[in-house]
């Protein structure tokens, strides 16, 4: 029997990358989508297929509905099969309320919130029972931002996260009846090239000590609650913000 398929948007590295080398070693293919870091994203297939996981990468935007239909219709092509999505794609960089531009916001609600929307739609008709599909999981990663509302760094993109976790409450409830449990991830400061694209490279540094663990978490640390949430094991739990956070 084929092993299941897991679509991971935003793959190319980071918390994507951590979590499809894990769920590779257990035991699932992977199709993965990359936007601007192509070279990443071959490394990335060589090591998965190294590890027994049949893999293809596709290059694609998930803010253009273009983009996520090819990357869904690669994936029907490659796989014949979809059973989970990871909406992980997403970006943020440092601006006061005041000084935002509308055209800066449309580009991330674009990415974070209407991108996993589009996702999340093209897999509900892949897996859901009533589509012929034999149900599924989602899982969004969200980020503790939603709940701390990040002043002075990025109020936008946390108001971004507040939208993916009430977009997991409503979706998880939505498809329950479809075979289809949704439920989200929210990390706390992970180490991640992120906070450098944001801005802000010594940001792990400067807020660590606040971190009650007194360190930032690692990108594996999120892939491992983001497989148990994909996995049997939480066959009971659907709508849930699961916190890895280090105990912010
Ligand atoms: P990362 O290392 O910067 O990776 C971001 C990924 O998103 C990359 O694969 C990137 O692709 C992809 N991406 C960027 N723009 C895209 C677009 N327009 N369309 C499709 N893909 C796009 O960041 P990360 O830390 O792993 O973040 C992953 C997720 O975790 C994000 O949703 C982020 O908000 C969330 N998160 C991160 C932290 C943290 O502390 N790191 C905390 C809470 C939540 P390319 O590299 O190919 O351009």
């Amino acid at each position: 029997m084929d092993k299941p398929l897991i679509l991971i948007t935003g793959g190319s590295q980071g918390i994507g990358a951590a979590t499809a080398l894990l769920a590779a070693q257990k035991g699932y293919n992977i199709c993965f989508s990359y936007h601007s870091q192509e070279q990443l994203a071959q490394e990335l297939a060589v090591r998965l297929e190294s590890l027994g996981a049949k893999t293809h990468f596709v290059r694609a935007d998930v803010s253009v509905e273009a983009d996520v239909l090819n990357l869904f219709s690669e994936t029907d092509k490659h796989f014949g099969r979809l059973d989970a999505l990871i909406n992980n794609a997403g970006i943020l960089r440092q601006k006061l309320v005041r000084d935002i531009e509308v055209k800066e916001l449309e580009k991330l609600f674009g990415i974070n919130v209407i991108g996993s929307f589009i996702c999340a739609r093209e897999a509900i008709k892949r897996m859901a029972f009533s589509q012929g599909g034999k149900g599924g999981a989602i899982v969004n990663i969200s980020s503790i931002a939603s709940r701390m509302g990040s002043p002075f760094e990025y109020v936008d993109y946390a108001a971004t996260k507040g939208a993916i976790d009430s977009f997991t409450l409503g979706l998880a409830k939505e498809v329950i009846g479809e075979g289809i449990r949704v439920n989200a991830v929210r990390p706390g400061i992970i180490a991640t090239d992120l906070h450098a694209k944001g801005g802000e490279p010594g940001r792990i540094e400067r807020l660590k000590s606040a971190v009650p663990m007194q360190r930032a978490g690692t990108a594996e640390e999120v892939a491992q609650a983001v497989l148990w949430l994909l996995s049997d094991d939480s066959s009971y739990t659907t709508g849930h913000l699961l916190d890895v956070g280090g105990g912010r």
